[in-house]
C-alpha cells in the first residue's frame, strides 16, 4: 500500500455565499477519493440521489484511474509497457484525449511523467531529490507521441517498454466532469469541489452565479480575489498543494517534462476556467509548466476546442495577470498587496 506523504492538501478555491438566504437546503457529502478531501454540494428534489451516485462514480474513477491501484486498467498498461493491453472505451478516450492536450501543449503537459515522478518520489513517503544523471535517463522515456492507440475488438493501448502512465494531471477534472453530468440527469445544481478543482453545475438556485473565492497560493488564509461564474470548471494548479523541502529548497509535484525538475515558470499558481473539467485540470498543469508566456498562446490553441477558456496567474514577483474574458467575472481583493494586470 502507498503511504500518502502529505495528507493535508490546502484547496485553491473555495466556493462562497453557497446560499441565498431562506433558500432550499442542499444535499451535502464528503468523500476522500484519489488522495483528496471532496465536497459535493447539490440542489434539487432529487439532490440526495445525486450525491449518492456521485460518491460511487468518483470511487469507480478513483479505481480507474489510479496507477497504483492494484488490477486498475491504468496498472495493467504500466505492467504491460512494451505491448497491446486490452481497456475500457472510457480510459482509451482519457489517455487519447491526454496525448492530443499533450501534442498541443508542445509536452508540457505530458501523461508519460510517471517515471520521473517515481524518481522524486512524490506520492511515497520518502521524497527525495534525483542526481541529473539519473534525470537524464528518464528523461529519455518521456513523450506522450510515443502511445499508440488501437481500435480493433475492443481499445487497446501500448507505451514504450520503459515509459509508465500518469492520470494525475487530468483526472481530478475529469472526474469532476462526470459528476457534473450526474448532477445535470438528475435534476440538480451545485457545486463539486474536488479539492483545487472545481465544477459549477447551472447557477445557484437564485439564479444568480456561484461566487468562487480563489486563494492566496502564498498565504491560503488570504485570498485574492473572487470568481463569479456558473455551469463551467475552475482549477487551480500550484507549488503549495503537494510538495516537500530539503535543504531549505522546497520541491513541488508538477514537473517540466523538458528537465525532469519541477517547473520553474515564474508562476505560484495557474487556474483555469473552461467549459470541460478535463481540459481545465490539464490546461491548469499546462499553464503552470508554460509560464505567462506560454500560457496565453493555450487560449488561441485550445479556445476552439474548450469553450470559455480564460486564465488567472499569479506569479513570483508578486502579480495576478488575468485574461481579459475574466473583466467583470474576477473581482480581485484591493487588500492582498498583488499588482493585477491583464495578461495578453
Ligand atoms: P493536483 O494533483 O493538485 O490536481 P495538478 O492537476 O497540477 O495538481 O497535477 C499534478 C499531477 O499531475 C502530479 O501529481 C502528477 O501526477 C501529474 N503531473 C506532474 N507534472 C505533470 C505534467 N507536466 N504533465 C502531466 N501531468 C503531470
Ligand atoms: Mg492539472
Amino acid at each position: 500500500m502507498r503511504k500518502r506523504f502529505l495528507s493535508l492538501l490546502l484547496t485553491a478555491l473555495t466556493v462562497v455565499s453557497l446560499t441565498a438566504c431562506g433558500a432550499e437546503k442542499p444535499a451535502v457529502k464528503t468523500v476522500y477519493a484519489m488522495d483528496t478531501v471532496m465536497t459535493l454540494t447539490a440542489y434539487g428534489k432529487n439532490a440526495e440521489e445525486a450525491v449518492a451516485a456521485a460518491e460511487e462514480e468518483l470511487y469507480r474513477l478513483d479505481q480507474l484511474l489510479d496507477r497504483f491501484a492494484e488490477n486498475s486498467e491504468l496498472a495493467a498498461i504500466n505492467a504491460n509497457a512494451g505491448a497491446p493491453t486490452g481497456v475500457s472505451d472510457e480510459l482509451a478516450e482519457l489517455i487519447a484525449l491526454s496525448r492530443h492536450i499533450s501534442e498541443k501543449t508542445l509536452g508540457a503537459f505530458d501523461p508519460t511523467v510517471a517515471p520521473v515522478m517515481d524518481a522524486w518520489g512524490f506520492g511515497g513517503e520518502s521524497p527525495r531529490v534525483p542526481t541529473q544523471p539519473e534525470l537524464e535517463v528518464l528523461l529519455s522515456t518521456i513523450g506522450a507521441a510515443r502511445i499508440v492507440i488501437s481500435y480493433e475488438d475492443r481499445p487497446r493501448v501500448t507505451i514504450g517498454s520503459a515509459q509508465a502512465l500518469d492520470l494525475g494531471g487530468i483526472a481530478k477534472g475529469y472526474a469532476g466532469g462526470c459528476v457534473k453530468e450526474i448532477f445535470e440527469k438528475y435534476g440538480c445544481t451545485g457545486v463539486i469541489d474536488l479539492g483545487g478543482d472545481v465544477m459549477l453545475a447551472g447557477k445557484k438556485t437564485d439564479g444568480k452565479d456561484w461566487r468562487v473565492a480563489v486563494k492566496d497560493p502564498n498565504d491560503p488564509s488570504d485570498f485574492l480575489g473572487t470568481l463569479t461564474l456558473s455551469d463551467c470548471a475552475v482549477v487551480t494548479s500550484g507549488i503549495y498543494e503537494r510538495n516537500f523541502t530539503e535543504d531549505g529548497v522546497l520541491y513541488h509535484h508538477i514537473i517540466d517534462p523538458a528537465t525532469g525538475r519541477p517547473a520553474e515558470s515564474g508562476l505560484v499558481s495557474a487556474t483555469v476556467v473552461c467549459a470541460d473539467g478535463a481540459y481545465a485540470d490539464a490546461l491548469s498543469t499546462a499553464a503552470f509548466v508554460l509560464g505567462a508566456r506560454g500560457a496565453v498562446s493555450l487560449c488561441d490553441r485550445f479556445g476552439t476546442e474548450t469553450p470559455l477558456l480564460e486564465l488567472l496567474l499569479v506569479t513570483d514577483d508578486g502579480r495576478v495577470l488575468c485574461t481579459a474574458g475574466l473583466d467583470g467575472i474576477f473581482e480581485p481583493n484591493t487588500e492582498s498587496g498583488y499588482l493585477y494586470e491583464q495578461l495578453s
